[in-house]
Order: structure tokens, then sequence, then C-alpha cells
């Protein structure tokens, strides 16, 4: 058994996170539950900033809030120092809502509507990602209701692309995101936002992947960046004052996955720009990340009560929950692998081998295939590791089931930060059909 952060298995032979008996939590909450462990989100965001303060680098570390968007997640990373990317209107208004500072918010998404645009500009916000050539003209559009100039940053496609273990470089990439660097749009996109003197062009942005366990492709990212800045420094005189490398820094979710610590991905982002810097002759930038996954991904546990089950002689056991895809939608999408653990039996030995299904309307519906467990009966508490980023989130009404709660805990206390949807939840935006045309 993997136990991350704060996670132990205390005297009663009971998950325990947070210094608090999930058995418990689940009590006290109900399930499915989402249980966050603050410490590792602490201790994840201070390796972070730690790394670059050592290395004496001004950088910003923008917790990428679509991992997992809510108030008290947001003042949390606020509490931590960091800064806060929105992909939506919807984003940038929790954001709002917590009170996060303005001035460290920035704005990504290929398809950022006008009146999305109008609200970052009222509000004044750090800086807006522009995605493509639309987008420009759009904050031109809207470019009245900014207060001063328009802070952007430019999302380029390098032409590297890296997966969990491996990674391609494409001459030409083909991706919705951003402006190609080798087919002439980056040049052509800094060339319209500098003619036009509403925009202050900060600097510029590239995010090769997600679940990354490698330091090769950000390597290699900076290296194409660099080779295109010594070309601008000398034929356009631009020196860009922010490079914006992404996230995607990978977490362990099971056995297979062998991540390295987050302070080695930011060790290597450092060194390789100093080696850059120092070849070109230029002006150290700012560096600045955008860890999702990794801030709050491992710290997150989803407990859930255990229900039927169903043997199906010599192939398979299933062992149903009270929640599924719904609630976590990885596995059914992308064959997301987890670990997990009978909470309330922790100390037990695993004598079964079970797959855990959901209980939602689809054979898909699957969270774990074939994971040893103890003996488990109905009522028994299922944790399932690390559904802290794209769970919640990625939460749907599916078969109007009501999203679940969230509760933080920390240092023996646990605290609701979203409540439970209710029957009433699910119906509030419904209205009846009110028949207009009477039946012949
Ligand atoms: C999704 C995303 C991130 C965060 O990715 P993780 O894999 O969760 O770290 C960061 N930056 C951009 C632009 C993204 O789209």
């Amino acid at each position: 058994m993997f136990l991350h952060g704060t996670s132990r298995i205390n005297n009663e032979g009971h998950l325990e996170i947070g210094g608090v008996d999930t058995v418990h939590l689940a009590k006290q909450f109900g399930t499915p539950l989402y249980v966050y462990d603050v410490a590792l989100i602490r201790q994840k965001a201070r390796q972070f900033k730690e790394t670059f303060e050592k290395h004496h680098v001004k950088a910003q570390v923008a917790y990428a809030s679509k991992a997992f968007s809510s108030v008290a997640m947001v003042q949390l990373v606020h509490d931590e120092g960091l800064s806060l990317d929105v992909v939506s209107g919807g984003e940038l208004y929790t954001a709002l809502k917590a009170g996060f500072p303005k001035e460290k918010i920035h704005f990504h998404g290929n398809n950022k509507s006008k009146a999305e645009l109008e609200m970052a500009l009222q509000e004044n916000i750090g800086c807006i990602v522009v995605d493509n050539f639309y987008e420009i003209e759009l904050l031109k559009e809207v470019s009245s209701h900014a207060k001063g100039k328009i802070p952007v940053l430019l999302r380029l496609t390098p032409g590297v692309e890296a997966h969990t273990h491996d990674y391609i470089t494409t001459g030409q990439e083909d991706s919705k995101f951003g402006f190609g660097l080798q087919n002439g749009q980056a040049d052509e996109a800094i060339k319209r936002v500098r003619e036009d003197d509403r925009f202050h062009l900060l600097g510029i942005h590239c995010h090769i992947g997600s679940q990354i366990f490698e330091t090769t492709g950000f390597v290699m990212a900076i290296q194409k960046l660099f080779t295109k800045i010594k070309e601008w420094k000398e034929n356009i005189d631009f020196i860009p004052e922010v490079v914006n490398l992404g996230g995607g820094f990978g977490i362990r979710y099971t056995e297979e996955d062998t991540p390295i610590p987050v302070s080695q991905y930011v060790d290597v982002i450092i060194n390789e720009v100093k080696k850059q810097v120092a070849l070109m002759d230029i002006p150290f930038p700012e560096i600045w990340i955008e860890p999702g996954r990794s801030l709050v991904g491992d710290a997150g546990t989803t407990l859930y009560e255990v229900g039927a089950r169903k043997s199906v002689p010599d192939i398979r056991e299933y062992l149903s929950i009270d929640g599924g895809m719904s609630d976590n939608i990885r596995p059914a999408l992308y064959q997301a692998k987890y670990e997990a653990v009978l909470a309330n039996k922790a100390n037990e030995p695993n004598k079964d081998v079970v797959s855990i299904a959901g209980k939602c309307c689809e054979s898909g519906d699957m969270l774990i295939w074939d994971i040893p467990l103890p003996a488990a009966k109905p009522h028994d508490l299922l944790a399932v590791f690390c559904t802290g980023a794209y769970g919640y989130a990625m939460a749907s009404h599916y078969n109007r089931l009501t999203k679940p709660a969230v509760v933080f805990v920390e240092d023996g206390d646990a605290q609701l930060v979203i409540k439970r949807e209710t029957y009433e939840d699910l119906v509030r935006n419904d209205l009846s059909y009110k028949v207009k045309v009477k039946k012949p």
C-alpha cells in the first residue's frame, strides 16, 4: 500500500488523512466524498517556490485551476503565495469570488469569448495568454474595457510533445493550441501585437503535455524557444520578459508511475534557461510554470461506500460503489489507473481480487480492474487515492447523480469546502414545458 502525504493507518486499522479518521469523515459528511490533504498541497507548493528561490530566479508558479477549482482551493493557493491560471469566465469568477489578487491571474484558452475577454480586461487581471489571430482581433474590439495596456503572453507550439514516458518532436505541430513556432505564425503574432500600442507583449508561453515523468521534453522546448528568441533579438529586437513553460509534471497514481521530485523539473528548467541566456547574452527572463495535477492530484482521495457485489463464476468479482464515472471520468475517458484500499479494514490482508464498478448505466463505468483487497462487504468504505486533479473538476450529473461533497483536512481538523448537491440543486434550472398548441 502506497500512502501519500499525511495518509496513514491509525490504531483502529482505519485510513487516516490529515490526522482525521476517514471512517469518521464518511459518517459525518456522507459518501462519495472527496478528501484533500491540505498539508500535501502546501508541501508541493513550497517545493516549487523554494526551488526558484534557491536559484535566485524571478518566477511565478501559477496553479492551473482547471485541475480543481473552488473558492477554498483558490484561497489555499493564495495562502501559499502562488499565482493562478484560469481557462474560462467561470474559473475567473471563482477566483474573484475567492478574493484572489487579480494581478496574479492569467487567462488561458483557445476560444475565449468576447464576454470573457471583456470580463478579464474590466477586472484588470495579470495577463491574457493569447492563443490565436482571432483572439488578437477580439482583444482589439474589447480593448476599451482595459485599464491600461493589455498585458499578453503568446502561446506558442514549439513542436515538442511530451507524453508520460516519451516525447515526440514534430516540425509542424498539429495542435488546436497556439501559434506555430516553425511555420511563421509565432513571428506574425509577435509583429501584430507589437505594432498595436494597446498591447504590452510580456513574453511567450508553451505547454508541452501532461503527466510527464521526463525532463527531456522541457529541455527540448526551451532549446527551440531560445533558438527563436535569438532570431527575434537579432531581427526584430524582441526579447521576452517572461518565458512560461506550462505544467504537466507527473504524479504517482500506481506503481507503474515513476515521477521525479517537483524540484527536479524546476532545477532542469532553470539550468537550461541559464545556459541559453548565457549563450546569447540577454537579460534573464522571469520563468513561469503552471502545475495543475502535481499540486493537487495525489492530495485528493475519494471515499465510497461499498454496495452490491456480483460474482461472474470463474471470471470476475464485481464490487459496486456509490459513485463512479460521474465523480471520476478518467478511467472511462482514458483508461486511467488507480490504487485503492478498504479504509475501514486497512490492516486486513488482501484475500480477494475484485473489480470496482461505478453505479452509472454504462458498462464502461469501471473505476479499477482486478485489484487485491481484503474481503469486502456492503457498507465497507473504499478509498481511491490520487483523485485530486481532474476528478471533481470533470464531475457530471450523468444519471442525475448529485455531485459529492469536498472536505479539506489538516492537523486533525476537517472542513467542508463544497457542499454535497441535493436533488433540489439538480432541478434548480429545469422549467416546465407549457403546451401552447392544443391537440386537435
Ligand atoms: C492543463 C494545463 C496545465 C496544467 O497541466 P497539469 O498536467 O495538470 O500540470 C498548465 N498549463 C496549461 C496551458 C494547461 O492547459
